[in-house]
């Protein structure tokens, strides 16, 4: 018997027309997180398996856990025979070294030509436990051991434990993303949950030298880092915003200052987006949360793009978003004190029913085109682990 992990993907298994394309991406995402540990992955119809020293158990356990796409993973048990008497034997040999007082069986049956169904197959089994082991009794409700069988056309697996995956759909089968990250809570669990639906995120970074610091951005790439565990790899780009800023700052009135900042960085989001094949942008706006993201905020704001700008938290209130960022270990990092470029230029009433007419108007004041078109040509681009130290290339 050899000791290996079976992988269930359960929403896919409703993609009939391109479940093809789906199984594809999962089975490489797999492949590509474990690619530094020495396993054999073997792909068959409904299931993956992997299999490996039972040394590298746990790191193997860990990986599959952070890959979207898988439903549940089992940790089991290969018989290279669907042998009745073979399975019997099998499963009192793994019984013995565990402690139990009920149990159930469960049998799913892939092979519908298998000479038992799979009701006969659980009371037959059921019988030989009750038999070779001593003071146990079914449970079918509470048990203390859920015993899984499966038998499929040459083998059979048996396994006892379940752990729950992240579910969704493979990373990158639906295409790229462009998320804007900043430092806080939000922007992370956004981009976390857009890679649940498939999209594969690329990073975007507004960063304000001197006025926001290099522990701020710092902040923004581990960040990244975190989140780009879900998906094997992660690229962030670093756009300086510091002139930008400091024009704002200089030709629009005080309340309208964010309003004008967020139109920027909008502007500039869809423009890295459609440059790295980006189809949407990804943002962690959460209706009502601040003045800028009141109803009519938003739609000021998101005027100016034409790409779909997806929020996927748009909808969660702050403590709902704050267990997610701690179940996804973003948490911790998120609330280290650095302020971004939107905390530091807050106005003390920032509008909160701004109007288009006068965000034309204030645009009027300085040449924004040409700044943006500079931002965007020094642009500095991180990929995974990489941490800068200083500013030289782009101030
Ligand atoms: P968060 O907790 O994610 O920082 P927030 O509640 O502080 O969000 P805002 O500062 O208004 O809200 O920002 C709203 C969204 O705009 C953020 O979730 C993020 O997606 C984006 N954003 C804000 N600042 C930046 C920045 N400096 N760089 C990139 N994106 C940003
Ligand atoms: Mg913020």
């Amino acid at each position: 018997m050899e000791k290996l992990f079976l992988i269930k993907y359960g929403e896919l298994n409703t993609k009939k027309a391109n479940i093809g394309l789906f199984l594809k991406t999962l089975q490489k995402n797999i492949l590509d997180a474990l690619k530094d540990i020495d396993v054999k992955v073997v792909f068959d119809k409904g299931r993956m398996y992997v299999k490996t020293a039972e040394d590298n158990f746990l790191i193997v356990k860990e990986k599959l856990q952070k890959i979207f796409g898988i439903y549940e993973i089992a940790i089991g048990y290969e018989l290279e025979t669907n042998d009745f008497t073979l399975l019997e034997e099998s499963l009192i040999e793994l019984l013995k070294d565990k402690e139990f007082k009920t149990f159930k069986i469960e049998t799913k049956r892939s092979d519908k030509s298998y000479f038992l169904t799979s009701p006969l197959i659980n009371q037959k089994l059921g019988g030989t436990v009750l038999k070779n082991i001593k003071d146990v009794r079914v449970d079918v409700i509470n048990p203390d051991l859920h015993i899984n069988v499966e038998i499929r056309k040459t083998n059979a697996y048996i396994y006892f434990e379940t752990i729950k995956g992240l579910g969704g759909y493979p990373t990158s089968t639906l295409g790229k993303g462009l998320l804007m990250l900043s430092g806080g809570i939000d922007s992370p669990v956004a981009g976390f949950l857009a890679m649940k639906r498939g999209v594969k995120i690329e990073c975007i970074y507004f960063d304000s030298p001197p006025h926001t610091s290099i522990e701020a951005k710092n902040k923004v790439l581990t960040l990244a880092n975190i989140i780009g565990e879900y998906q094997g790899n992660i690229k962030v780009h670093i756009i300086p915003f510091t002139k930008l800023q400091e024009a704002i700052y200089k030709e629009v009135p005080n309340e309208y200052m964010i309003t004008i900042m967020r139109r920027m960085m909008y502007r500039i989001s869809e423009k890295i987006a459609h440059k790295n094949h980006c189809k949407i942008i990804v943002n962690g706006e959460s209706i009502g949360q601040v003045a800028s993201q009141t109803l009519d905020s938003m739609s000021v704001i998101n005027e100016v793009v034409k790409m779909p700008v997806i929020r996927p938290v748009a909808c969660f209130d702050k403590l709902e978003i704050i267990a997610l960022a701690k179940k996804i270990k973003t948490y911790d990092t998120s609330i280290l004190p650095y302020q971004d470029c939107c905390t530091i230029f807050v106005p003390e009433h920032p509008v909160i029913y701004p109007s288009l007419d006068k965000c034309l108007e204030y645009e009027q004041n300085f040449d924004y085109e040409s700044l943006i078109n500079e931002a965007i040509k020094n642009e500095v681009i991180i990929k995974n682990n990489e941490k800068q130290n200083d500013y030289s290339n782009y101030l």
